[in-house]
């Protein structure tokens, strides 16, 4: 039994390694996996949120989520996360709804941000949040 430095292995094998290079999902916060800045979960959400936005309520919108069949919990700390600091995707969504909303009542011009948040609290009543 010749002697071995012992430390040939370290560097593959070490968990602390590894866990740095574990990166944490953006939106969700759980592990994304290698160099993934998403989880797999919160990337079927991101698209759904592209198939969905502009084509329904924020009910529908919602529903729309669910029918993923992510935990409910986690499309809500999806929707409130802002990864970019451009505003949580939730705001952003109800931003567009809003002027969609605006357009159908024949309010033209440009909404200002309270304004948004006068709608969005409006909006928001029927969701129990
Ligand atoms: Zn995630």
């Amino acid at each position: 039994m010749g002697r071995r430095d012992g430390n040939q292995d370290v560097t593959l094998g070490d968990p602390r390694l590894r866990s740095t290079m574990m990166r944490k999902c953006d939106y969700c916060g759980e592990r994304a996996g290698l160099f993934g800045r998403v989880c797999g979960d919160c990337k079927k959400l991101l698209a759904r949120v592209e198939e969905l936005r502009g084509k329904v309520s924020y009910g529908g919108f919602l529903d729309g989520l669910e029918q993923t069949g992510i935990d409910k919990e986690k499309i809500l700390v999806f929707l409130k996360a802002d990864p970019d600091g451009k505003g949580s995707v939730q705001d952003q969504v109800t931003a567009e709804m809003t002027s969609e909303l605006m357009k159908v009542m024949g309010i033209s011009g440009r909404q200002s941000a309270d304004e948004v948040r006068r709608i969005r609290n409006v909006l928001g009543k029927d969701s129990e949040e």
